[in-house]
């Protein structure tokens, strides 16, 4: 696909999500969050769902949890506009509750669309609900993301071969500098990843020894 051509798909697929009607938070919520950024990104970051902010301004990550996220990209030379950032649901949940499988279920195909428009080389999925659900798409059990985060993921998703790296959700660090430390050092990871894809390294700069297979970790 040329760039015209994933250009017009992805406005055709922010046209569809606009316009959703396919599960009830169509009703709740005041505007739809396709997602934002570059369609040549490398690097694509998956969120859970639009906060109260989000869902005010119709774009991803605009609240505190944005702010961070704005400042982790930063410290790895990295803006908002090279990269491309999407969520699991494109609505906003009441009250910011948890997605519900039947939602999830309704809103993911808007996400793999996304996916295979950027052909990102590097997944980073926010907590938990976005590592479980591309972790689903690779065929990789989820159990807990202090099991994963800050691990670089080798995996086929939706036929493209990607390195996948969870990390925590920049909101649960907020108020937690214990977790916004190991967001801070997950976000250098994906920084010398990125990196290394670019230069067309095989190989990218590991992390010593605390870098493990999927095997390994997962017992
Ligand atoms: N939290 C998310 O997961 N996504 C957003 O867009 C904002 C907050």
């Amino acid at each position: 696909m040329g760039s015209r051509g994933r250009e017009e798909e992805m406005r055709a697929l922010v046209e569809e999500i606009m316009s959703c009607t396919r599960c009830p938070l169509h009703a709740t919520r005041k505007n739809p969050v396709p997602g934002e950024g570059s369609l040549d990104a490398a690097l694509m970051l998956i969120g859970e769902a639009p906060g109260r902010w989000e869902d005010e301004k119709g774009r991803p990550f605009v609240g505190a949890a944005g702010k961070l996220l704005d400042s982790l990209l930063a410290s790895i030379g990295l803006r908002r506009e090279e990269v491309y950032i999407a969520n699991v649901l494109k609505c906003r949940p009441p009250g910011n509750r948890d997605p519900r499988p039947e939602e999830v279920e309704a809103c993911t195909p808007f996400l793999d669309r996304q996916i295979m428009i950027i052909r990102p080389k590097v997944i980073a999925t926010l907590g938990r609900h976005s590592t479980r659900y591309i972790f689903s798409r690779a065929g990789l059990v989820f159990r807990r993301i202090s099991d994963v985060r800050g691990r670089v993921v080798r995996a086929r998703v939706l036929g493209l071969d990607v390195r996948v790296i969870p990390t925590y959700h920049p909101a649960s660090a907020l108020y937690n500098p214990g977790v916004k430390e190991l967001l801070r050092s997950d976000f250098e990871l994906i920084g010398r990843v990125v990196r290394g894809v670019l230069e067309g390294e095989e190989e990218p700069p590991g992390r010593g020894p605390k870098r493990r297979t999927l095997e390994e970790f997962m017992g």
